[in-house]
């Protein structure tokens, strides 16, 4: 008291305070997303879900017979920060089969056991510009320059994962996904006995890639653990929760568990990025920005790095595989919240 000369000195300190105690709750209400507030993710969910409930393109995938008989109207939306923040609208309950979501996980496992020269130079890092169970992509580079996002790529990597035999690398693959999601992670056996029956395709393949030397493992037993991966059951929560534990530098929010290292992040992403959304990827990262991986199962998971991850399934889909409602509705978000990384604000 000694030092406050006058009075108004003594008022100007009451001013700070009483600006100091009523800004409290807004400080309290910030998310690790630094300056997006609560209201402002609430909102930006609520009016997507509103937005987009009532739409009724697309249609759901059936060439694995299994999925023509999912509810096309499950449509939930789950937002996780990057410090374990849950925002939830809509079913995020249901679930779905990961399908091709699940690749992004089995990339990021190969990356921490094997680093990313085994990963360019066993797979390759690079869009093939052609469909994702393309086999002319395939034979045009004799099993080169696939990326572990496309089938190929995908099987490749799923038969590099460690593991003595075929149940002890399924088992590990189950594990991560666990990891990431934060819970164990059931199987969709009715989705899984669907493919296996009928997955010709992939399994033609993996053949082609071992006739390359580019298949790590066992071509029939390598298709079978990829199939069952892409029948693990998600629901919206899930997927977010794994999608924020990759905005988080690879430790999951909500566990606070460290999944991968940083590193490995950082890797996976840009592959997200340029092969995340089927033939529409370059469509999409115009529209959002953001790295993303979508599956047939009508799941779709994007990431904003250090802020959050979210996730959407609805599983009618567009032409090119994706889920028309989850796609609109991240893209809604994205702009709301204005998290495209290429949303630069000049400094004047
Ligand atoms: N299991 C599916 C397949 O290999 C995954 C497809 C996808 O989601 O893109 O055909």
């Amino acid at each position: 008291m000694k030092r406050l000369k006058s009075v108004k000195q003594l008022s100007k300190l009451c001013c700070a305070l009483f600006f100091i105690v009523l800004s409290m709750p807004v400080l309290k209400a910030q998310t690790g997303t630094g300056t997006l507030t609560k209201a402002q993710i609430e909102a930006a969910l609520n009016e997507a879900y509103a937005k987009f409930k009532d739409l009724k393109e697309g249609k759901n995938a059936d060439y694995i017979k299994e999925l023509a008989n999912v509810d096309p109207n499950i449509f939930g939306i789950a937002l996780v920060t990057a410090d374990g923040q849950v925002y939830t609208k809509g079913d995020v309950k249901s679930m779905v089969s990961i399908q091709s979501v699940s690749k992004v996980f089995v990339m990021a496992q190969v990356l921490e056991e094997m680093g990313p020269k085994a990963l360019m130079d066993k797979i390759g890092v690079d869009a093939t510009g052609m469909r994702f169970n393309s086999i002319v992509a395939v034979e045009l580079q004799r099993g080169k320059e696939i990326n572990p996002l496309v089938n190929p790529g995908a099987i490749a990597a799923t038969s590099l994962v460690k593991g003595v035999d075929s149940a002890a690398k399924w088992k590990s693959i189950q594990d991560k996904m666990a990891e990431f999601a934060g819970r164990q992670l059931p199987i969709n056996v009715p989705v899984y006995i669907s493919e296996a029956g009928d997955n010709l395709r992939n399994q033609a393949i993996a053949h082609l890639l071992l006739a390359y030397g580019r298949m790590y493992f066992d071509p029939v037993q390598s298709t079978d653990i990829y199939t069952k991966q892409c029948a693990i059951n998600v629901n919206a929560l899930d997927l977010a929760t794994m999608a924020a534990t990759l905005s988080n530098g690879g430790v999951n929010p909500v566990t606070k568990k460290t999944v991968v290292s940083q590193k490995t992040v950082m890797e996976t992403l840009p592959v997200m990025a340029t092969a995340g959304l089927y033939d529409n990827s370059g469509i999409w990262l115009f529209n959002t920005g953001l790295p993303a991986k979508s599956g047939v199962g009508g799941g779709l998971l994007a990431v904003s790095p250090g802020k959050f991850g979210i996730a959407v399934v609805s599983p009618p889909l567009d032409a090119a595989g994706n889920s028309v409602k989850a796609q609109k509705v991240i893209e809604y978000v994205v702009e709301q919240l204005k998290v495209n990384p290429y949303w630069i604000v000049p400094k004047k």
